[in-house]
Order: C-alpha cells, then structure tokens, then sequence
C-alpha cells in the first residue's frame, strides 16, 4: 500500500459557479479566421445564405466579436442537471507512472448522455425554440451528438430527426436506443426519405453510409422546410464557443488548488472539446499571465492537422457546405473504421486551423493501439472507462507524464476527459482480446484525395 496522496483529488465548484457567459476568442485575436465563401460565387457567405439552416441568434453568434455573450437562463437551468462538472487530480495515475508530474481532467462524462456535445445541444435547441421552429434535423456517426441532440430536443418540445451512418446504426443499437427513448427518429444513412440518400441506395445498396452522406439528408430535409433547421454538433465557430463552459470552470477550479498548468491537451475530431478547454486558458496566455504549451491529438488515420493541408474545402461529401478554410485531408476522403468514431473527420475546425497556422497550438497524431494501452491505464488507475476519442489525450498526456519522470520537472498537465466509453465496449474487446490493428496511412492515398480540393 502506499501513503494517501497529498492534495485533494475531486475539485468542486458550487453551482452558483456555472459560467454564466461564453467565451469568444475571436474579440481577442489580432486577425479573425479568413470567412466562409459560397461555392458559386467565391464570396463570403452572409446570414441570408444560412438562415434556412439555422435560427438567426446561431447566426449571429458565429460572426460575433463580442468577448462574452450571455447564456440563457433556460440554457443555464438545463446545464445544471451536470454543470460544474468535477475536475479530478489523477493521483492514482500519477502514481503508477511514478511521475512528478500533476495531470488534472476535466470531466464531461457526468452529462446526461455521457460526454461534452450537450453543452452546445442544449443552447441550440433552446434558440431555435424561441424562434419558433419546430424540429431539428442532424446527422450522427457513432452515436454521441444524436444522443445529446435528441436529449436538447427534449428539454424543449422539438422533434428531433437523425440521420446515422449505417454501418453505425447496425453495430451500435444502443446509441439509437438511447436516441429513440429521448423521443427522436432515427434513420439509417443512406435512406429512402431524401432523394441524396435514394440516389445513394440505388446505385449501392448496400451502402453502410458516411458522415458526408448523412449530412447530405440531415441539411436537405433542414432546407426543404420552414419549421425545420439543421444542428451541427463541432467544427462552427459558435459550436466551439458553447464549449467555453468547460475551460472556463477548470481555470477557476485550478485556481482554488493554486495551480497553474504547462501543458493543455486534448483530442480533437471536429475540434469542439479542445477548444472549449483551451480558449479561456488562451485568453489568459494572450494577456500575458501564463504561458502553457496547448496541444491538440488526432488518430494517425485522420490526421487533418499533422499532414493535412490549409486550404478551402466543403465540410461534407457531397459538396453542399460552404467552403471552408480549414486543415483538411479532402472532402471525400474516408479514413479507416478506427474505433475513435468521433475522431474520423476529414476536416478541423475553420477557427482552430487558423490558430494552427498561427502557432497558437501544435500538434500530434497517435495510433489506435497507444491509445487504447493509455485508456486501459487509465481505468485501471482512475476508474473511469474513457471513449475512445479522450484516450488520445490521455496518451499525450501520459508521454509528457513519462518525460518528466525522466526529467524531473513536476510539470502540470490539464486534459479534457471528454465522454466515458460504456457505449464502446465493444472496442475494448477488440483491444482486449489482441485483434486491434494500426493501419498506416500511405501518403499516396492522402496526396489523391488532396487533388480534390475544390
Ligand atoms: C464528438 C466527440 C469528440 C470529437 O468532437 P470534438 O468536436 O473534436 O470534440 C470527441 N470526444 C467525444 C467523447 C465526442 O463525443
């Protein structure tokens, strides 16, 4: 046995402490991200060319640069069933590395549905409440943010329709369950409900689908109807904002255990939990008053950042979306079936990759298996059954851990542990039972798919 550790292990904050304003790091950057352009016309897009897909305050809120922007009270009260959520010192782990270092998560597994996507559900189906619309359409892969959307609806009266990937929908039922009971309606994608996913069926069916493709549904069915609007559930300026609540309570929570961090890691898919942890923290990095190295993990099979390149692409497959600045391995490139399903976008978010650009964060891309022996680890240690997605963090995390165990430095590491993994099983019996492979991937394979940028 060994001596309790020293410091506290759960840091708590009232819930009179829940932020009570969104973070906008676009009121604190010398230059904003280049805009959104319309495909047609190559200029940049304006809220007429979106209002058919979201309510008029989202709209507003992805080009504002107000620094804080009120969250609603109703948003607040709905926060309240998770917010604050704890941040844990993870002392266990720590130990097992025999680190000097100090590696705190911030925890968003504790939301309803299990990870960070309600924080940002939430305020979007509350505003297109107000505006009077009726239903939400949206797309899922894995299942994650169809969950929280379908719980968002809920909490509002709004009917909810989901477009998930096939291949998900067949293997994971119990995301779609979970979908079902919040009251929403599922659709396997490619469906014959929209004329994108008939197309689809008729030339392959037996097509297990695509995000790409499920977006294709979700935002024809959003556009065909003026009751109906369409969520997304990362990559938008404003998507990222929402996330805010999470930085913004762990820099408090920090402060009460008088810590500063040298590290801030975090994984990124679409970019939303990264961000939302690190944007307040940069906030302060900006003003001078820490200065932590921020670091961003991908899955070497989608590696929009590390090998990626910065230039404008649509944020679908088929070529519906705006054109987008961002970090991107192509629009119709289709990363390996990792099982990091959060994790298999083609492209990052438009404001994180100018960030990227700028030298704000760097950086790296980890291999599933490394992942999965840091998520083990860390259950091991901690408890906590992580997603998929957060083990990349967690391995990260654990590398710079080994380092100061090598160096000395009793570095402080702050990471987002961003949903737990009980609907992913499933992937730990693979890891489990030794058949989970690293697929490399051939820098021929991202060069064809870079030829297709528009
Ligand atoms: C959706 C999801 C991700 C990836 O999305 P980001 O916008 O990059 O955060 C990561 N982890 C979990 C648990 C998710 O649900």
């Amino acid at each position: 046995m060994t001596s309790p550790a020293a410091g506290p292990t759960k840091i708590l904050l009232p819930e009179s402490r829940i932020p009570r304003q969104w973070y906008n790091v676009l009121a604190d950057l010398p230059t904003p991200p280049p805009p959104p352009l319309h495909p047609a016309t190559r200029e940049p897009v304006g809220p007429e060319d979106l209002a058919p897909l979201f309510p008029m305050d989202l709209i507003a809120q992805e080009v504002s640069t107000e620094r804080y922007i009120d969250i609603p009270d109703d948003v607040i009260d709905v926060y309240r069933l998770w917010r604050p959520t704890p941040l844990i010192r993870a002392h266990r782990l720590e130990r097992a590395l025999r680190t000097p270092a100090r590696i705190y998560y911030k925890y968003e597994g504790v939301s309803p549905v299990g990870s960070h996507k309600p924080n940002t559900a939430v305020p979007q189906a509350y505003y297109n409440a107000v505006q009077g619309i009726r239903r939400l359409t949206t797309e899922t892969g894995a299942g994650q943010w169809g969950s929280a959307l379908a719980f968002a609806c809920a909490q509002f009266g709004l009917d909810c329709e989901i477009w998930m990937v096939r291949a998900s929908y067949d293997q994971k039922p119990y995301r779609r369950s979970m979908m079902e009971a919040y009251g929403a309606r599922v659709h396997a994608s490619p469906s014959e409900v929209t004329s994108a996913g008939s197309k689809i069926r008729a030339a392959d069916p037996a097509s297990t689908g695509s995000l790409g493709i499920a977006i294709s549904e979700a935002v024809e069915v959003a556009g065909g109807a003026d009751d109906t609007r369409y969520a997304l559930g990362s990559g938008l300026s404003h998507v990222l904002m929402h996330q805010t609540v999470i930085g913004q309570e762990a820099l408090e929570q920090l402060a009460m255990v008088e810590e500063t961090p040298d590290l801030i890691v975090g994984c990124t898919g679409g970019g939303s939990n990264f961000a939302g942890l690190f944007l307040p923290f940069l906030r302060e990095k900006l003003a001078g008053r820490i200065d932590p190295v921020i670091r961003a993990v991908e899955p070497t099979a989608c590696p929009s950042l590390t090998r990626g390149h910065y230039a404008y692409d649509f944020g679908d497959t088929a070529g519906f979306t705006p054109l987008l600045k961002m970090h991107t391995l192509g629009h119709d490139f289709v990363p390996d079936p990792i099982h990091a399903g959060g994790l298999r976008y083609h492209g990052m978010a438009p404001l994180l990759s100018h960030l990227y650009d700028e030298g704000v964060f760097d950086a790296v891309a980890k291999p599933q298996r490394e992942c999965f022996d840091a998520g083990v680890l860390f259950a091991r240690t901690e408890g906590i059954m992580p997603a998929p997605e957060p083990t990349h963090a967690l391995a990260a995390a654990i590398e710079e851990a080994r380092r100061c165990a090598e160096t000395g430095e009793p570095k402080v590491i702050l990471t987002a542990l961003c949903g737990h993994g009980h609907f992913d099983m499933a992937a730990y019996d693979r890891y489990l039972s030794g058949q989970m492979d690293d697929l490399e991937l051939s820098q021929e394979r991202i060069d064809t798919a870079l030829t297709r940028l528009p």
